[in-house]
């Protein structure tokens, strides 16, 4: 079966979708706040109106294939650790702005410990594996793996639940002639329980003798901070737990140190959780570089279990990526995966190059300027707008010295295919063709010392969708929307 054509719409129908659609959001925390926002009023967050076919097979694929990512990333950073680390070291060389200092506060830490053992060896990876589908084949290409503050888990679930309404309501019937799935249930993303769920099972495996709490350390005036709620709201819920909030200039003052252990100063309750959903981009170190630096050698140095560990951040560097794409690292990290495990990896990888002196790089820096049109520049950096894309590449490369081209990897382009959906951003609603991004989270607790794994699961899906004339995907950052699946 493949999906039917997109339904056209009268004026009238658009009207009476689009009031269900934005009363709906704003009834159920389907939302963000506006740039610059003035608390609290937040807007229906940037959506499309059905959900968008997906193949049932590459969804399946990129389930599959989540708990083996979550494995391989935690290996570098436990069994490979001694490999990893002279990797990161010259990569810090070239971008010290940024991997070097995180390079610098995971040794500070480790030196300042007692011992010079970090105390907590226990690490929370909350990931997310990103593709898009691959517009001839149908498998799935992947785009990058997220270590560090994953977003959108809890928005994914909400538009689950409204693409669900708006299909029991009757709405999509009443307003259309036919549907373009047939489908009566639209799946719904359990990411907000499941995301929970893991900071919940780390919290239990840290033993407080008293009840403890989950920090999130998050950006002054986010934008999205709803999505971060509906986490929060799932871990007192579902698991009795308390969370707080601070940004990292606040650590200092409203946290405090009792025997290594990380206390809220305000109420003393035990910290056995900080979940990083800021730290992840120079910009968020960058108005007061020596408090913020600090808070978070201090929370690094604390016996709260980091989710991510600043190594675990640094695993999910673009660079690593690149260096993974081979069957021979991927053997070495990962010793226990199978034939066929190794085969679905594979299957999800484009070519992605060095920009080095290796006959590699060298091949590659001849392909950015023969056919920049086939291929994505990434530097080491999070969270969007940081890529230069296709025609841009010669003359960017051109711009700096050719001894930092190294601190950059030349990723193919992936071209998935388009689908008509519309999509509703800031009330207006907009018909173009859209291209989707679909992300897998997993949640994986381990022992950073011995490589232990006490449990690895997925935990739900994301779809992100954006006009497919514009190169980046990010919602926050204003370049696309939050999407749903249906499969077929
Ligand atoms: P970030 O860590 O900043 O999110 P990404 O690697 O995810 O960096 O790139 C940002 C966006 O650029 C992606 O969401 C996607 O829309 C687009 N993009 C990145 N790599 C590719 C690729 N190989 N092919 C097509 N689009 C890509
Ligand atoms: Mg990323
Ligand atoms: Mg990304």
């Amino acid at each position: 079966m493949s999906p039917k054509d997109f339904p056209s719409l009268s004026e009238s129908q658009i009207g009476e979708l689009k009031e269900s659609l934005l009363q709906w959001s704003l009834g159920n925390g389907l939302v963000m706040y506006p740039p610059n926002f003035e608390p609290y009023s937040a807007n229906a967050a940037p959506i499309t109106l059905f959900p968008t076919p997906l193949p049932k097979s590459s969804f399946i694929d990129a389930q599959n294939v989540q708990k083996i990512f979550n494995e391989l990333y935690i290996n570098l950073v436990t069994k490979q650790k001694s490999w990893l680390l002279p990797i990161l070291e010259n990569l810090s060389n070239h971008d010290k702005e940024f991997t070097g200092k995180l390079y610098e506060t995971y040794t500070r830490a480790i030196d300042e410990s007692p011992d010079k053992k970090l105390l907590q060896p226990l690490s929370l990876g909350l990931f997310r594996s990103d593709y898009m589908v691959h517009q001839d084949t149908n498998e799935i290409k992947q785009i990058e793996f997220n270590t560090v503050s994953v977003s959108f888990g809890g928005l994914s679930t909400k538009i689950g639940q409204l693409h669900n309404y708006l299909n029991k309501s009757g709405l999509y019937d009443s307003s259309y002639s036919y549907k373009y799935y047939e489908d009566e249930e639209i799946p719904i993303s359990d990411s907000s329980d499941k995301l929970a769920k893991g900071l919940a099972e780390a919290n239990t495996h840290y033993k407080s003798s008293s009840n403890s709490v989950i920090l999130f350390i998050v950006q002054p005036k986010e934008r999205n901070s709803f999505d971060q709620r509906h986490i929060e709201y799932a871990l007192l819920n579902n698991h009795d737990i308390k969370s707080y909030r601070l940004t990292l200039e606040e650590v200092t003052s409203k946290t405090t140190i009792k025997n290594h252990k990380l206390y809220i100063k305000s109420t003393m309750d035990e910290v056995s959780v900080v979940y990083y959903r800021s730290g992840y981009a120079p910009t968020d170190y960058e108005v007061n570089p020596e408090k913020t630096w600090e808070a978070r050698l201090l929370l690094e140095k604390s016996t709260a279990i980091k989710c991510p560990s600043v190594l675990t951040q640094l695993s999910g560097a673009k660079k690593i990526q690149q260096i993974l794409t081979t069957s021979e690292i991927i053997k070495k990290v990962l010793p226990t995966i199978t034939e066929t495990e190794l085969t679905l990896l594979l299957s999800t990888f484009v070519a992605i190059y060095p920009l080095d002196d290796t006959e590699l790089g060298k091949k590659a820096k001849k392909l950015a300027f023969e056919q920049p049109q086939n291929f994505v520049l990434k530097p080491q950096r999070e969270g969007g707008g940081n890529n230069i894309y296709k025609e841009s590449i010669p003359s960017f490369l051109k711009s700096i010295d050719e001894k930092e081209w190294e601190a950059y990897i030349l990723m193919e382009i992936i071209n998935p295919p388009n689908h008509h959906n519309k999509i509703i951003r800031n009330n207006d609603i907009y018909t173009e063709d859209i291209i989707s991004e679909l992300g897998i989270f997993g949640t994986i607790l381990f022992n950073e010392e011995n490589g232990e794994i006490l449990s690895n699961e997925n935990a739900g899906w994301l779809l992100r969708s954006k006009f497919s004339s514009s190169n980046e995907g990010g919602v926050a950052a204003g370049f696309g929307c939050v999407d749903n699946i249906y499969l077929y």
